[in-house]
């Protein structure tokens, strides 16, 4: 457990894929600490989170989710039968937990939209087992309380920042962002458009980026990597990461449709391991996304007999 100014903690756990690590927050409040997120539900989470609550001068109060990704709430469960305290989420962000990880219809509802975007069957086979590795490990609480951006929680103010998942929160008070995956360093969050999601997730994470830099918080604390001492710059580099793979996406098309998984392989590269050829598709399908609503590519969909088989994209004239 790390301590961070403003008496917040830090609690970094394992995770058995890059980037090897999530960072938990223990943020104080009046009845004890709020905490945020409980990282990925791995074989032995539970001993961990003892271990740390043993340490710990006052109960965790409240449980805070700030994401529905394996990595973020996997434990939940371990950490509520530990702490017995309430269980806090997003209500867009727990709609979208339900939809992928309450049932196993999910993967076919991915292998079909992979499908739909050029990858072929041998290569969606391997993506899909790819996903299927975390379901062991995600532990959930089927009742969390919900609720929404702009409310606050035990005075910390909750700042929606889609992009990286649509239903994301932050937490702002005194300057300090505990910034989820909106804000990573030296990472840059992997926005990705995905079955179910908005349409638009890197406008969406455009948007929250500039709010960020209205909102001009001093520190952030992220959910991966280092702490940030220049959140509004960090914030700013992202904007200029995402405006130069954009040119470089709309330099991928011409007049020749191309699918999403092709053109994932000039802006990712030839040789990538299925999971991170995944994220290279539903990234590079956010940036296409984002073209087309911006004017400057086209997209097409192939049908037979009625239903969509294909989609691809062209440069804009
Ligand atoms: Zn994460």
């Amino acid at each position: 457990m790390d301590e961070l100014p403003g008496g917040i903690r830090r609690v970094t756990m394992p995770l058995p894929t890059r980037p090897g690590h999530v960072h938990c927050y223990l943020l104080p409040v009046e009845d004890g600490f709020v905490l945020v997120d409980t990282g990925l539900g791995i074989p032995d989470a539970g001993e961990r989170w003892a271990a740390e609550l043993d340490v710990l001068p006052a109960p965790v109060s409240t449980i805070f989710l700030t994401h529905f990704h394996p990595d973020h709430l996997g434990a939940t469960q371990d950490v509520r039968e530990l702490t017995a305290a309430r269980v806090v989420q997003g209500s867009v962000d727990a709609g979208q937990a339900v939809l992928v990880w309450g049932s196993d219809g999910w993967s076919e509802v991915l292998a079909g939209w992979f499908h739909l975007n050029g990858v072929p069957e041998a290569v969606t086979d391997e993506l899909i087992g790819q996903g299927a590795l975390y379901r062991p490990f995600i532990r959930m609480v089927p009742d969390p309380e919900p609720v929404e951006g702009g409310a606050f929680l035990d005075g910390w103010e909750l700042v929606a920042a889609p992009g990286h998942a649509d239903g994301q929160l932050t937490l702002l008070r005194d300057g300090i962002l505990i910034a989820a995956d909106h804000l990573l360093q030296p990472i840059s969050p992997s926005v990705g458009l995905w079955p179910e999601s908005r349409p638009d997730p890197l406008g969406d994470y455009l948007d929250a980026l500039r709010r960020t830099i209205d909102l001009a918080p001093h520190a952030a604390y992220g959910g991966h990597g280092e702490p940030m001492a220049d959140p509004v710059g960090r914030a700013q580099e992202l904007i200029e990461h995402h405006a130069e793979r954009l040119r470089q996406t709309a330099a991928a098309l011409g007049p020749e449709p191309r699918t999403g998984f092709e053109v994932s392989f000039p802006l990712f590269g030839e040789s990538l391991q299925p999971a991170a050829r995944r994220f290279a598709v539903a990234e590079t399908l956010s940036h296409l996304a984002r073209l087309v609503v911006e004017g400057r590519a086209h997209r097409h969909e192939t049908t037979l007999d009625g239903d969509i088989v294909g989609v691809s994209y062209t440069a804009a004239q």
